[in-house]
């Protein structure tokens, strides 16, 4: 069985611990295709948040408050910088962090695509799935905002847009982070993604799956980067693997994180029905044979797509092998059915 999950960071991170202890007890085989859309050079160093949220929590060395980053981190280089008051003072690399991203700027530098860097950073932290960027190429989520360039006053009354100012794009760490989100937002752009190619091994990966989940992650700056990649959402919606995605809203909210304020921004409820309709069921052109939701969500339904309820909370790796089960059960069946119709 060979099963390939396009995810993010954080939540993916969390649901393909679960897929990995699942693949131990079956055999089978996991390849995790990870946005590179938050991806940003600081400090004359590339940052790939989402593919490092991954490594560090399956090689162990993740920081589980945060869930970002390296545990047992230290701040001294940010500190320093800070000192010198250079630019961004609010994003937060951790010393520990700094090495990966030497190690990665180097070999990028030294000519070497992003999907062999990642490889040979997993030879230390030996994740158990196999890890492959979306794209080699560039491709960067921007967010056109209006409002102050300046974060909001939390104390301040004002309307966070009052101010003014034109429609500008600004780079999605720098919405999420420096702002919160809390800017008039328009639209996300997938800067490069027109250009982009799909890494290397993401294509072949595709073509030999048996299956095919789409993690709880955020849709909108996680999986839809990923899916921006000319080709890729074309081997989903023409290959023979069934989809199954999982949701990662459960009663209405994100479990964390920023997905509500997204899918605001595209005019989405949030719910495990909007998170799919964004997506899309097979039979309307879109992606989806199967949809996880909730038991709390039990009474959703998507045109074309088979619903699933059964527990979505990640609480520790049983639940989540539990729930990449059901998930893998679920994709088995549709493609029965699938082929039950090609034939019939
Ligand atoms: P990011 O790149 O670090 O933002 O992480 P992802 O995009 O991979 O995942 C973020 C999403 O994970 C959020 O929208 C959360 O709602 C979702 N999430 C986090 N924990 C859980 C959980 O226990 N269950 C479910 N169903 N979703 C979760
Ligand atoms: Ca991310």
């Amino acid at each position: 069985m060979r099963i390939v999950v396009l995810t993010g960071g954080i939540g993916g991170a969390k649901f393909l611990v679960g897929a990995r202890a699942y693949a131990r007890r079956t055999g089978a085989e996991v390849t995790a295709v990870v946005n590179v859309g938050d991806d940003v050079v600081l400090h004359g160093l590339r940052i790939s948040p989402d593919l490092d949220s991954v490594m560090y929590t399956l090689g162990g060395g993740a920081d589980p408050e945060r869930g970002w980053g390296r545990v047992d981190e230290t701040w001294t280089v940010k500190q320093e910088l800070a000192a010198y008051q250079a630019e961004p003072t609010w994003f937060g690399l951790g010393d520990r962090d700094i090495a990966t991203h030497l190690v990665r700027t180097t070999m990028l530098n030294a000519g070497y695509p992003l999907s062999a860097v990642t490889e040979a950073l997993c030879v230390r932290w030996q994740p158990g799935v196999r890890l492959l960027p979306a794209t080699d190429d560039r491709l960067e989520t921007h967010v056109v905002v209006s409002g102050p360039d300046q974060p909001a006053d939390p104390e301040s009354a004002a309307d966070p847009g009052q101010s003014g100012g034109g429609e500008r794009a600004i780079h999605f760490q720098e919405w999420w982070v420096r702002h919160r989100g809390a800017l008039p937002t328009h639209r996300f752009v997938f800067v490069g993604a027109a250009e982009a190619k799909p890494a290397a091994g993401v294509l072949d990966a595709l073509a030999a799956a048996d299956v095919v989940l789409i993690a709880p992650s955020n849709p909108v700056v996680s999986i839809a980067p990923i899916l921006a990649v000319p080709g890729i959402r074309q081997a989903l919606t023409d290959g023979a693997a069934p989809v199954v995605g999982v949701s990662p809203i459960i009663g209405d909210a994100p479990v964390r994180g920023m997905a509500d304020r997204c899918l605001a921004v595209l005019d989405v409820p949030c719910t495990a029905a909007g998170v799919a309709g964004l997506y899309g069921g097979r039979g309307d052109g879109g992606l989806l044979d199967g949809w996880l939701v909730d038991p709390v969500d039990a009474a959703t339904r998507v045109d074309g797509v088979e619903v699933e309820a059964v527990p979505l909370w990640m609480s520790d790796e049983t639940a989540t092998a539990a729930m990449v089960e059901a998930a893998v059960e679920a994709a088995v069946r549709l493609a029965g059915a699938r082929t039950g119709r090609a034939a019939g």
